[in-house]
């Protein structure tokens, strides 16, 4: 079908669609039928590229700021793994080419990245075998929670409850509850990691898991971890573990190895793909050797003949969690990514994260209180508390760090911390951007004494100041009004 350009009645050019051979075009009722040109608006190239750099310029993100999202993980992403996802054979690759138990030379290229990166994903994690097919962090959790049904089910045995620390990120208990565990919480120590006596207590044969992130949301490694692991095993549970961020440990610890069973990882926090606002994300999950036969369909296999395959035939499997292939780009951009890094390149990440990390903590410590006061992961938590006494919370701390071309670090988690301030700034910043963070951030613990009308009516210089947050939450505008 060819579209006309013609002049419209108010001179201006529409698009008309002529009589097509289509023949469902020909069924649309009079009525329906528009009986005047589409006005459509004409904009050049050149004001329609500058309108989308302009507001590209409007957005905080880790391409012009520094971006301490604790938890969040958002470091800086490597170009060429973005470059990657725009191959032809890979980027354009359709999901419905054909997907042949016996394989398919049109998607043996695509095949490989996923065997391969769920071999590397096993190596850094201790684990058996990956299944890359869920969509986010949370998917995973839910995937592995499946499992660990499953799992039990196996061995006719029904167990009810699945343990939590309180730090917990709030996916884990909503995993645990959509498939249909019962939550119990564990409350966390005064060293800032799960109580263990506590956790003996509520440990039963009714146990299914125990759900741990290690590090911790405080960015607090627990030293009694194989301990946990071993008492979990004796009473017949499995040991879950939140790799959502990944960062501290890649190349030092592998989580298999303290004992834990099923692992998540988050490819978009800890393997370079920018994400936020719900996506776009990638959550693959490992499994020691007693639970590979669970895990989702379909899987992709080696042959003797070295091509690739995807299988679907696993009686025990969990069933289909994702269709296609998973969320092929961002796994793409992992697969670059350590390829690009390698094992040295991994190991000095979880350095440089943890370094960056503690540097800044040191450094904030007399002006900030510090609830956890131990040498930290990744992240760390302070605490707006001294300067809430004086009027100022941390929600105007955050807002005022933006005047300074500051992304806000993440506030009010973990939940356990009152006007809780957790930053992480990854291992992808030079100590000169640190530096200039930790000034601002006395700066304005000085301006608490000092001007805090300045801090608490923050933002001053972006192009939307602070907004309602309740208002917004409550009766939001999603449509763009002149
Ligand atoms: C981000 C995160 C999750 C959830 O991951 P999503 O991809 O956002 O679903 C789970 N646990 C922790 C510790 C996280 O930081």
């Amino acid at each position: 079908m060819k579209l006309v350009f013609e002049k419209s009645i108010s001179g201006k050019r529409g698009v008309r669609f002529p009589e097509c051979d289509v023949p469902c075009a020909g069924n649309i009722p009079d009525k329906l039928k528009r009986k005047n040109y589409a006005e459509l608006p004409e904009v050049s190239e050149l004001d329609t590229m500058r309108h989308f750099t302009r507001l590209s310029l409007h957005n905080m993100g880790v391409d012009t700021n520094f971006y301490p999202l604790g938890s969040c993980t958002m470091k800086y992403n490597p170009k060429i793994c973005e470059e990657a996802v725009l191959y032809k054979g890979l980027g354009d690759l359709h999901p419905l080419i054909p997907q042949l138990p016996d394989g398919n030379k049109f998607t043996q290229g695509a095949l490989q990245v996923l065997y391969e990166t769920s071999q590397f994903l096993s190596e850094i994690t201790g684990m058996a075998e990956f299944t890359m097919q869920p969509l986010a962090g949370a998917h995973g959790e839910l995937t592995g929670t499946m499992m660990i049904a499953a799992y039990h089910a196996s061995r006719g045995q029904k167990r009810k409850k699945i343990i939590i620390p309180d730090s917990a990120h709030g996916t884990n208990p909503a995993s645990a509850a959509i498939a249909g565990y019962e939550v119990v919480s564990v409350p966390s120590n005064a060293d800032g990691v799960m109580d263990i006596d506590e956790f003996e207590k509520i440990l039963d044969k009714e146990t299914a898991a125990v759900m741990l992130t290690c590090p911790n949301t405080l960015g607090l490694f627990n030293p009694q971890i194989k301990k946990i692991a071993d008492k979990t095993h004796e009473a017949g549970s499995l040991m879950y573990y939140d790799g959502a961020n990944l960062n501290a440990i890649l190349g030092k610890l592998k989580p298999g190895d303290v004992g834990f069973d099923i692992v998540h990882v988050n490819l978009h926090k800890t393997f370079g793909t920018p994400h936020g606002g719900g996506g776009p994300g990638s959550g693959p999950v490992g499994v020691k050797k007693n639970l590979v036969d669970f895990l989702p369909i379909s899987r992709v296999v080696k042959k003797s003949d070295k091509t690739y395959a995807l299988k679907y035939n696993y009686p025990s499997s969990i069933g289909y969690i994702a269709p296609f292939y998973g969320n092929f780009g961002v796994i793409l951009k992992a697969y670059v990514y350590i390829l690009l890094v390698g094992k040295e390149g991994l190991a000095r990440i979880a350095e440089n994260s943890v370094l960056n990390a503690n540097y800044i903590m040191k450094k904030l410590k007399s002006y900030y209180h510090l609830p956890y006061a131990h040498t930290c992961m990744h992240e760390f938590v302070i605490s707006a508390v001294k300067q809430k006494k004086n009027g100022v919370r941390a929600i105007d701390i955050a807002k005022r760090l933006l005047d300074f071309g500051f992304h806000a670090p993440t506030i009010y988690f973990p939940l356990i911390v009152d006007e809780a301030i957790m930053i992480e700034p990854t291992e992808t910043e030079s100590k000169q951007t640190l530096d200039k963070f930790i000034d601002i951030m006395i700066k304005i613990a000085k301006e608490v004494d000092e001007n805090q009308e300045i801090i608490k009516t923050a933002p001053h210089n972006l192009g939307i100041s602070r907004l309602d947050e309740v208002k917004a939450a409550r009766e939001p505008k999603l449509r763009w009004a002149k």
